[in-house]
This record gives structure tokens, C-alpha cells and sequence, in this order.
């Protein structure tokens, strides 16, 4: 058999259908060593068109998984025209014949307004617009539609770049929840994984073509210059010339992470004492109302339809 991928890391190579057996295996085992969920567990798959989502939702159901998945679409013009086509594509095409379905959130429909008027008119960012949407839609969808588990597509180089911008910026808060589980909260938050934290990006990319998965090449516009995009270069060329050095720098990080815990207040704990149902929707918020539902408040008075 012809190899069709090299793997410097693993320093190894591999043909069409061993190299598949090994991103299985891969999945597999992240799954099992973070208790991430069993056969019997109802997956929630929040995919956005690109490699890596639509790859996990691929993977998951070929190992046999009960995976239905979420689509947001942001309104970003021909952006989300065509990732919303490729989800609906894989979709029809593929999760059908498993008997797994596809939610479709559509941002304009709730707010008047697609992700970047929306950001214009709440004067804040767009990528932070969308983490608040994105974060509120596929929990509340998880917590209402009764899934076990939201499982979302972040792979190694994602969690490698977040760890050293958590680690330049000495975020201790968000290094205590770097984790590729994280469990449910008695307040409604969904738990959360990430399945395809042991495989590169190279990896799920070469993964997807193998496997004929139609995916979005071209990255979000609004992603243009973010530090997570230099966070990756630099671990790139570290990686070339040292091949390895992501796997280490992460898995590093998460085998000190399993270490016995000093007896200090946990996030979780510090969590339960200000968490409460948002009065508008119900979803777990810190103040009286949720962020989510503040935005959407202040959009419909700006955009009225
Ligand atoms: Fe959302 Fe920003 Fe990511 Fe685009 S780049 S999907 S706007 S967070
Ligand atoms: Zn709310």
C-alpha cells in the first residue's frame, strides 16, 4: 500500500486505510482517558463547515456514537452561505443514513442582524459577539434537548496555541479550565469535550480528504490577524524544526494538570456560589440577566424588523 501521510511526530507513515485506524484509535483513546462520554451517551456536535467539525462528527459515527450536531450560521455573507451548504451537504448525505440530525441556529432570525452589524451596534468586537452567541446556543440546546455531553472539534495545535496564550498572559483561570473535559455544572452548563485533542491540524486535514468529507477551506474573514493565528505559527516553526514539540507542550501541561489537586477553592466551587438561572431565559449567569439576553435586548431595539 502507498503511504499518503508521514507523521515526524509519531515518526512513522502510513497508507489510506491505516492511517484512518490510527486518527480512530486516536479519538478512541482521548476519549476513554477523559471519561468524555460512552455508547450510551447522546452527543451534541457543534459544527461550523470546516475540517475539524465536521471530521469529529465523521469520526464519531463511524465508531458507532449516537452524535446529532448544531449548526450556528453567523451571517457572514458568502462565508456562512457556503459553510451552512457543506454542514447541510455532510448532513444529508452522510449523518442521515446513521439516523443522526442537524440543528440550525440562524443569528439573523433571532437578532434582526447578522454577527457583524450586531457587533457594530453593541460596540464590541466581532469574535467576542460570537463566542457569547456560539457559547449560549450550543449549551442551551444541549441543556434543552437533553444531550449527556457537547463535544466540539478543537485539535491539537488549537489547544497548544491557547495553552501558551494562557501561559504568556499567565491567564491562571483559564489554565485551570483547559481541560479537554469539563464536566456539567448542577447550574445548567452543559459538560464539554474536545475528542480530537490528541491529533494535529495536518492531521484531521489529511484525515478529511481521505475520507472524502466536503469541507469549507477558507477560514472565517473576522479570524484575519488574531493572536491565536501567531500563536500557531510560532508553534509551527517550533514544530518544524523540532518535530514533537506541540505533543509535548500540551500533553505536558494536562499530565501536571491530573496531579493531586492543592487543597485550594476550585473554579467549580467558586462557580456554584455565583451562578443563577438568568431571569429572561433560565441559563446560568452571574448577573440577574445573561449576557446573551442583554445583546439580544439591545439589538432589537436597534434593528426593528
Ligand atoms: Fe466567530 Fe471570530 Fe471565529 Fe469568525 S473568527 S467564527 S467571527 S469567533
Ligand atoms: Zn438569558
Amino acid at each position: 500500500m502507498r503511504a499518503v501521510i508521514s507523521l515526524p511526530r509519531h515518526n512513522a507513515a502510513f497508507c489510506k486505510g491505516c492511517f484512518t485506524t490510527f486518527v480512530h484509535e486516536q479519538v478512541a483513546r482521548a476519549i476513554k482517558s477523559f471519561k468524555m462520554f460512552t455508547p450510551e451517551d447522546r452527543i451534541l456536535v457543534a459544527v461550523s463547515g470546516g475540517k475539524d467539525s465536521l471530521a469529529l462528527w465523521h469520526i464519531l459515527l463511524a465508531l458507532g456514537y449516537r452524535a446529532d450536531a448544531l449548526y450556528v450560521n453567523l451571517g457572514i455573507g458568502g462565508y456562512s452561505e457556503e459553510s451552512h451548504r457543506k454542514v447541510r451537504h455532510y448532513a444529508d448525505t452522510v449523518a442521515a443514513a446513521h439516523g443522526a440530525k442537524l440543528i440550525v441556529h440562524v443569528v439573523e432570525q433571532e437578532a434582526g442582524a447578522g454577527i457583524r452589524e450586531l457587533a457594530t451596534i453593541l460596540h464590541r468586537p466581532t469574535c467576542s459577539t460570537c463566542g457569547t452567541i456560539k457559547r449560549y446556543q450550543f449549551n442551551r440546546a444541549a441543556v434543552e434537548q437533553d444531550y449527556d455531553v457537547m463535544a466540539t472539534g478543537h485539535n491539537l495545535d488549537d489547544e497548544a496555541a491557547r495553552l501558551l496564550g494562557n501561559v504568556l498572559h499567565w491567564q491562571d483561570e483559564y489554565l485551570d479550565k483547559q481541560s479537554p473535559t469539563l464536566p456539567a455544572s448542577v447550574e445548567g452548563f452543559a459538560k464539554k469535550v474536545k475528542p480530537l485533542c490528541r491529533l494535529s491540524e495536518r492531521e484531521i486535514a489529511a484525515y478529511a480528504v481521505v475520507n472524502r468529507i466536503d469541507y469549507i477551506v477558507e477560514e472565517c474573514p473576522m479570524a484575519k490577524g488574531s493572536k491565536m493565528i501567531l500563536y500557531k505559527e510560532v508553534l509551527n516553526r517550533l514544530e518544524t524544526e523540532s518535530p514533537g514539540t506541540k505533543q509535548r507542550f500540551y500533553w505536558g501541561f494536562l499530565e501536571k494538570q491530573t496531579k493531586p489537586e492543592p487543597a485550594t477553592e476550585s473554579m467549580a466551587e467558586k462557580d456554584q456560589r455565583t451562578l443563577h438561572p438568568c431571569q429572561s431565559c433560565g441559563q446560568p449567569t452571574t448577573a440577574d440577566t445573561c449576557s446573551y439576553c442583554k445583546m439580544m435586548a439591545k439589538a432589537k431595539t436597534a434593528t426593528p424588523r
